[in-house]
């Protein structure tokens, strides 16, 4: 069965009720962050390609929205938050453009690593809001937690973040995924929000990691240090928020074919449990699905803090 491109509603806490477009294969990405909840990068590439057409991005999400409208659901957001990196997507300003016709804000969270390709900043400019990953502005940590491909230019992308930021007339937010005894030093911290002070950032986010990281050991810093992130982010006059708990306060969407959105939504974005119950519910469905999804090996059970999540198998 081909699988879809579009998954969700996904509740977050940055964009509401986010219909997300899974725009690259997994998983094809310029970084092979520690943390990633999608595993560790299958294929490096720092080449923007062609991978899917237009016409099949914009059809999908266009049946889509009308079944989730017609379910009642919200969308507050069309979303490109593949697992891998959008900007490698060499039509994602085409996408962006053809998907205005749904009236709906369109966001894109990228590792802004090719963000100091002129092409890549017009593409994200079309877009209402751009998020930019920044863990950190020091080269050598980096490239312990975001294990960048070796073509990745550290100084071109903070210059093309620089540059991207002076010129977009949407909304840019910053997240930050603090990781303990990695990025969570307090020079660190100060070198990160001051950079972040000068891009002026709607709202910079500080994240831990929520679900299932790409490499065991992989812990979030300890309260102490949460907070002084916060503290410092904000002696920056940053507007910053933490983000400490996985999703936001709606739900998942249901669009009538329970089987392929658990399948398409936890190809990028890793289930708990209760929100599979959660689900289910809505779709009037027994954990059965579930039983048939693993022993099918479509999806994989991983336990983490006590509990378990359902991530794709991508095997
Ligand atoms: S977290 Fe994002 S940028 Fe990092 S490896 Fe995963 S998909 Fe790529």
């Amino acid at each position: 069965m081909e699988e879809k491109i579009v998954f969700g509603v996904v509740p977050s806490r940055r964009l509401g009720q986010s219909l997300g477009i899974n725009n690259i294969p997994p998983k094809i990405c310029s970084y092979s962050c520690i943390y990633c909840q999608v595993g560790r990068t299958l294929n490096f590439s720092t080449e923007r390609s062609v991978f899917y057409s237009t016409d099949r991005i914009v059809n999908e999400v266009s049946s889509a929205i009308h079944q989730l409208k017609d379910r009642g659901e919200a969308i507050d957001f069309l979303s490109f938050v593949p697992n891998g990196e959008p900007t490698l997507d060499i039509n994602l300003g085409k996408e962006i453009a053809a998907l205005k016709k749904f009236n709906i804000p369109i966001a894109v969270i990228t590792n802004a690593s090719l963000i100091w390709k002129e092409d890549v900043r017009y593409d994200l400019k079309e877009a209402d809001l751009v998020s930019i990953k920044i863990d950190t502005v020091k080269r050598d940590i980096w490239e312990k937690i975001n294990r960048p491909d070796r073509e990745c230019l550290f100084n071109q992308m903070l210059e093309g973040i620089r540059i991207f930021a002076s010129e977009f007339k949407g909304a840019l937010i910053t997240e930050t995924l603090l990781i303990k005894d990695v990025n969570d030093t307090l020079d660190n911290l100060k070198q990160t929000a001051k950079f972040i002070s000068a891009i002026r950032p709607a709202i910079a986010y500080i994240g831990i990691p929520t679900r299932p990281p790409a490499e065991e050991g992989i812990l979030p810093p300890k309260k102490t240090k949460i907070l002084y992130a916060y503290k410092i982010f904000t002696d920056f006059s940053i507007k910053t928020e933490l983000i400490t708990e996985s999703g936001g306060s709606g739900s998942f969407g249901f669009t009538g074919n329970i089987e392929n959105d658990i399948v398409n939504t936890v190809s990028v974005h890793p289930m708990s449990e209760t929100q599979i119950q959660e689900l289910l519910k809505k779709a009037s469905a027994k954990w059965s699905v579930m039983e048939k999804l693993l022993s099918e090996k479509r999806i994989n059970e991983i336990k983490y803090k006590e509990e378990r999540y359902y991530i794709k198998n991508f095997k």
